[in-house]
């Protein structure tokens, strides 16, 4: 099927799907909701090439090193840190390095990030930083729709759930996730993003196009496809030096996103459309 733009939108519908059912909406958190770690590329990259470098004998150039990280740090964004980090103790030991546990890059990583993420922080808790530009375009405006549809919202990240609740309160959308907000855990296998789709099926016994997945992660579009939920891909732009998911679009369309969007500037029309308003 050709793409079609929704009435005066740019709204892309790639799927024909059965709309007017959905009671349930799991959204991703960084990219799609917060850009409070916009950036953080620019941190993990640097960092993963400096191990490389001074943790094993290898003679590759700084190039090679930071297209090799880029190639994998892009590959397994959405899914939870520790996966790159342990990607990275992989790469070490393929050098002959001994790398340390894959948690300890990853706290390192979270403490370079910190400074960064924690400037923003800093001022969204002290109001001298408004959280509007800090969210994805309309965002909040979108939750507070599903609210007043008495629509049931979740939070998934990858990112550690004690920062994602703490952001997402920041951010003034804490409330409207009357579903729960979960993150990734220091026991890393017991959360997935797959892990929380399945429960919310599971307990309200959902058929396929009750279920709502939104997500700029080409790992929660796949999810949503798995089970057969409808997938909304949000193509927001990134702020990183390494041009890395530049096809953010394409690849969320290849992962199998029914509907693509930029942001929620034209969050009511796409609301119209799924709810059958
Ligand atoms: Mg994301």
């Amino acid at each position: 099927m050709q793409n079609v733009f929704l009435d005066n939108t740019a709204v892309e519908i790639h799927r024909e799907i059965q709309t007017g059912n959905i009671r349930h909406v799991v959204f991703d958190f960084d990219g799609t909701i917060s850009l409070i770690r916009d950036g953080w590329q620019n941190v993990m990259v640097p960092m993963m090439v400096e191990c490389l470098q001074t943790e094993t004998d290898t003679t590759e150039s700084q190039e090679q090193l930071e297209a090799l990280v880029v190639e994998f740090v892009d590959r397994l964004t959405g899914k939870q840190t520790i996966y790159q980090m342990m990607q990275l103790s992989e790469e070490i030991e393929k050098r002959g390095g001994t790398p340390k546990e894959p948690l300890a890059y990853k706290d390192e990583y979270n403490r370079r990030l910190l400074p960064v993420v924690e400037e923003r922080i800093a001022g969204l808790a002290a109001g001298t930083l408004p959280a509007d530009p800090l969210r994805v375009p309309m965002s909040l405006e979108f939750l507070q729709s599903l609210r007043e549809m008495e629509i049931h919202c979740y939070l998934a990240s990858g990112t550690d759930v004690e920062f994602v609740k703490n952001e997402a309160s920041l951010l003034g959308v804490a409330d409207y996730f009357d579903g729960g907000i979960y993150g990734a855990l220091r026991e890393y296998k017991k959360f997935s993003k797959a892990m929380i789709i399945q429960k919310i099926i599971t307990d309200f016994q959902l058929s396929r196009n009750e279920l709502l997945i939104v997500g700029d992660g080409y790992v929660e579009i796949e999810n949503a496809k798995t089970v057969g939920a409808i997938a909304v891909g949000v193509a927001s732009v990134e702020d990183n030096m390494y041009n890395m998911n530049a096809d953010k679009r394409e690849r969320l369309i290849r992962a199998g996103a029914d509907i693509i969007i930029f942001d929620f500037r034209e969050g009511k029309q796409l609301l119209d459309y799924l709810f059958n308003l």
